[in-house]
């Protein structure tokens, strides 16, 4: 059960309401949702606390309660029901979700300050509404370049003074998380750290909107699950992102699974973004991805996009060119305006 106490009430009210709740045997959870006081009951056995109707009236008779969501998934804050118009996330130039589509564009690692910049200004020139780049690089081999870091994240802060586009960098560390909300927009958490519940405080904890990667063999409901984590901690501008699960396939680097978008739109109010790059591995099949993404109804792309992909420091193979970056452009404009 979620309830949403009326607008002004304040921390204090929404824990006396917990400590109600408590006498009757229940236990719940205190955040903010937006500008309100929430408080999410736990799951209880069924027969194991006052049925919900009875628990309602009380609550209702005794506080100043503005909604009652009474939602039997384990999808609570995350649930199409608490916003069925579907959540908007802005940051800066970018806005995704609820009619407004959203191209995050960039080089998978940021190298170099002429590297990031270029590519800065061509995606933007090309139609994207934010920068992406990672600073901080979850690599396969303790070997491969582990990305520039606190530098990295100054070259990003310098091409968004450039290019104005917001900024979407990663963050592996609770500590990463306050570093990347000092120098970016929107805090990637990657498909490797999708489970990684002190991280995913710590995203609940701050102050920019996260975009949260699916792992490559998380289920729908488990990745719902991590972005219920960050919900719960009080951080309601949470951007879902399919980028491609393992399957037995491997002719491409991953599997995207399509269905997931309607799936998602069906069980969330969180805007789902896919990341064709990661799931292709290959640049000649992004664009294809990136239109049966839009068709079947994404809010936004993350595309990889570099100005010389052969000599990428990390995911060469998949990053567009910025003349193939044009042309997914104007392919998935062509598509968003088919489809309506
Ligand atoms: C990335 O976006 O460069 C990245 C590391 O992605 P993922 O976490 O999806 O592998
Ligand atoms: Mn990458």
């Amino acid at each position: 059960m979620i309830i949403f106490l009326s607008e002004g009430m304040s921390s204090a009210h929404a824990d006396e309401m917990i400590k109600g709740l408590n006498d009757f045997g229940v236990t719940a959870h205190r955040t903010v949702f937006g500008d309100r006081q929430v408080v999410v009951t736990s799951i209880g056995k069924p027969g194991s606390r006052p049925d919900d109707e009875t628990l309602q009236a009380g609550i209702r008779s005794a506080y100043h309660v503005e909604r009652i969501l009474v939602v039997d998934t384990s999808c609570q804050l995350a649930n199409r029901q608490v916003r069925p118009e579907g959540s908007v996330v802005r940051a800066g130039t970018f806005s995704v979700g609820g009619g407004h589509f959203g191209v995050i564009a960039g080089p998978c690692t940021v190298e170099t300050e002429r590297q990031t910049c270029e590519t800065a200004l061509a995606v933007r020139d090309a139609g994207a509404t934010a920068l992406r780049g990672g600073a901080f690089k979850p690599r396969t081999s303790p070997y491969a370049f582990q990305g520039l870091k606190r530098e990295g994240l100054k070259i990003l802060a310098k091409a968004r003074r450039l290019s104005g586009l917001a900024i979407v960098t990663e963050a592996m560390s609770p500590e990463e998380v306050k570093l990347v909300e000092e120098y970016g927009d929107v805090i990637q958490i990657g498909a490797r750290n999708v489970q990684n519940y002190r991280l995913l405080e710590a995203a609940g904890r701050a102050r920019k909107p996260v975009l949260l990667k699916r792992g490559f063999s998380t289920t729908i409901e488990e990745w719902i699950m991590s972005a219920e984590y960050i919900l719960a901690g009080g951080n309601d501008r949470v951007i879902l992102c399919e980028r491609g699960i393992r399957t037995f396939e491997d002719y491409t680097r991953f599997t995207l699974p399509v269905a997931v978008i309607p799936a998602l739109r069906e069980m969330t109010h969180l805007p789902v973004v896919v990341d064709p790059s990661h799931a292709a591995g290959r640049a000649d099949f992004v664009l294809p991805l990136a239109a049966a993404s839009v068709a079947a109804g994404a809010d936004g792309l993350l595309v990889e996009v570099h100005p010389d992909p052969k000599s990428a420091l990390c995911d060469g193979r998949q990053s567009l060119t910025f003349e193939e970056f044009k042309r997914m452009m104007r392919q998935c404009t062509d598509v968003r305006a088919c489809i309506g």
